[in-house]
């Protein structure tokens, strides 16, 4: 990922696990304060380069740029501050919410690692943060098993929205929803968007979704970026096969 100012870049990334190749010279950029979605069938390779950009895989080759500085060479401060400005969204109930923690405290959880503010300052931050993603405030004592899918997929949000970040990268962060919570949380994440100047990698297996959220889109196949266009050109004039089957997919 390499970039200049205002551009996030991943340029030749590969990855492997073992000795197999799961993400083979991947490239492409992200343009501060837009939505771009990586979509492939499952096994592609999208959440490998999800977890090289976040850092919890070492990318084998390439770079990785966040406003012209390499992030796969940074470690030990240099990769804890990067959190700050970089922060993913994960799919629940996969993993992402602890079920032993309350709400509240698992929105608190960034801002405690990073030591920002004091206790009564980290509250109101999370209640500010369960209002912006249209939670009420009495769920901050509740626990996830006590939440809808919909309203733990917020909780998640607020928890990327903690430390203010600059980039979210979301990981199949609708895909467990249906169709009308989808909407909802789409409708959230381009309010953000909007409000917070965020910039967005969404991963997703579903084109239906990118259709809504996307301004420009990559195809993953076997590890590798097959195709590179605006959402428009995607939808209108797919050039790869491989594009054209994923978009008969759709219902
Ligand atoms: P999905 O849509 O199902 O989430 P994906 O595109 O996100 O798929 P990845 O999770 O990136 O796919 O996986 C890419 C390839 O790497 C797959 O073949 C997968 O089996 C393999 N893989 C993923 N994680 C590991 C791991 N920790 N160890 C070994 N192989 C892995
Ligand atoms: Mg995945």
């Amino acid at each position: 990922v390499e970039g200049l100012g205002k551009i996030y870049k991943l340029r030749k990334g590969n990855f492997g696990y073992e000795d197999f190749h799961a993400v083979s010279g991947a490239t492409f950029t992200v343009n501060r304060g837009e939505t771009l979605a990586l979509v492939g069938e499952s096994g592609s390779g999208k959440s490998t380069i999800a977890k090289m950009i976040l850092q919890l895989e070492k990318s084998s080759a390439g770079t990785i740029k966040i406003a012209g500085e390499d992030i796969s060479k940074f470690s030990g401060k240099r990769l804890f501050d990067l959190r700050r400005t970089l922060q993913p969204v994960f799919q629940d109930p996969y993993g992402s919410l602890d079920p032993l923690h309350n709400i509240g405290n698992t929105i608190m959880e960034p801002l405690k690692i990073h030591n920002v503010g004091d206790a009564a300052s980290r509250r109101a931050r999370m209640l500010e943060l369960l209002d912006q993603v249209s939670l009420p405030r009495e769920l901050a004592t509740r626990y996830p098993n006590e939440l809808s899918g919909g309203q733990r997929q917020r909780v998640a949000v607020a928890r990327g929205l903690a430390l203010k970040p600059d980039v979210l990268v979301l990981d199949e962060a609708v895909s467990a929803l249906d169709v009308l919570v989808q909407a909802q949380i789409l409708d959230l994440l381009a309010e953000l968007q909007r409000d917070l100047g965020l910039t967005y990698l969404f991963i997703t297996h579903d084109l239906a979704v990118v259709r809504l959220i996307a301004d420009r889109v990559c195809v993953m196949k076997q590890g590798q970026i097959v195709e590179q266009a605006t959402t428009d050109e995607v939808f209108q004039n797919p050039r790869e096969e491989y594009t054209r089957k994923l978009l008969e997919a759709i219902p």
